[in-house]
């Protein structure tokens, strides 16, 4: 897949970042235009507005619909900004065309299916528009991919993914859990390919939106898309989440970017140094591993020949206290730590359970 540099499409806001701000829905003609006019005196080039909004239950304010599309272009006159909406389907599509949109989004509502993402990327073959594509509510990060190929199917080029959480079951301090590791593996999978954070809809509530943005541009990440309204607390959706633009400029003050490289002599040598112990310290993590799983599988033999059961709780019991004293001990994370020993004990109790189950 071939994909552009973002800055080819995406105007940065300050070096090497990329920023779209405005309202989670287009409420009135004068609530969009004084937001884009407040978001444009502070330097931002890029609006934002949900035209048609995807709502979890009928009967909530479901967008303005084409009649939007107008208020938006005013904008783009008045102010100079690009202008970027979401599209569901193809009728979306069709309409945001036709109105000059300049940068369409696929929501977190599509991008999970594979027909609707089909649909719009037939409707978008040979028009030459960039394309912002939302995770899936689901974590699947093949089904992220697949959105981003078929989009990358039809030819476009412009084309970026945007980290906006995914729903989860266990109760959170987030809105829609971020599960980093998943657009990272997309951007190992992808090197070329823009990603951006949505920190407003990852967060559901305003006070988190610096912390989760910050966190984005530590992990490199080429760009923000946030949730801007001119009185955050009257808005039609997304109240909670929403920033001023005063707020916005403070926010994006704050931010520090991170470079992804550097040529400082000093900072090559160090890193390589600190590189090759980290190199050594996993050789001997894989030591281990495979030194504990041979005597897991050693255990598994006796068990088998004394025709014992593979799980003891009492025995896994004390292993998860132990290693909690251990993580306390040795200032780990508690929670890593369960999970990392939950999955060591279970690789040895499948390895047990092949052995008990061989002829
Ligand atoms: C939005 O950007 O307002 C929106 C509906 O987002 P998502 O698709 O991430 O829920
Ligand atoms: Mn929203």
């Amino acid at each position: 897949m071939k994909f552009e540099a973002l800055k080819t499409w995406l105007p940065e806001h300050s070096e090497n970042l990329g920023l779209i701000a405005g309202p989670c829905s287009a409420e009135t003609e004068e609530q969009l235009l004084s937001t884009a006019r407040q978001l444009s005196a502070k330097g931002v080039k890029v609006l934002r507005a949900g035209i048609w909004k995807p709502r979890t239950r009928p009967g909530a304010f479901e967008g303005i619909g084409v009649e939007a599309l107008a208020w938006m272009n005013t904008a783009k006159q008045e102010t100079g900004m690009l202008t970027s909406t979401e599209v569901a389907n193809v009728k979306h599509v069709y309409a945001a065309l036709k109105a000059g949109i300049d940068i369409l989004w696929i929501g977190a509502r599509t991008s999970v299916n594979p027909f609707a993402v089909q649909e719009i990327a037939d409707a978008l073959k040979g028009v030459d528009i960039p394309v912002i594509i939302k995770n899936p509510v689901n974590p699947d990060i093949d089904l992220w991919y697949g959105a981003i190929e078929r989009i990358s199917g039809a030819g476009i080029t412009k084309i970026a993914a945007l980290h906006r959480g995914f729903s989860s079951l266990s109760k959170s301090v987030y809105r829609n859990d971020p599960q980093w590791q998943i657009p990272i593996e997309l951007k190992r999978r992808l090197k070329d390919l823009p990603i951006l954070c949505d920190p407003s809809h990852i967060t559901g509530r305003r006070d988190m939106i610096f912390k989760v943005s910050q966190k984005a541009l530590d992990l490199n990440y080429d760009g923000l898309m946030i949730e801007t309204h001119i009185s955050p607390k009257d808005a039609w959706s997304d109240a909670n989440q929403q920033v001023t633009p005063t707020d916005l400029s403070k926010i994006m003050d704050k931010l520090m970017v991170r470079a992804s490289t550097s040529d400082s002599a000093n900072f090559v040598e160090s890193l390589e140094e600190l590189r090759s112990k980290i190199n050594n310290f996993d050789n001997q993590i894989f030591e281990l591993l495979s030194g504990r799983m041979e005597v897991a599988a050693e255990i598994g033999k006796i068990k088998k020949a004394d025709n014992i059961a593979v799980l003891q709780t009492s025995r896994w019991d004390e292993i998860v206290r132990k290693a909690a004293a251990k993580a306390e001990e040795t200032g780990l994370n508690q929670d890593f730590i369960q999970k990392v020993y939950a999955q060591v004990h279970q690789e040895s109790i499948n390895i047990q359970t092949a052995i008990l189950d061989e002829d």
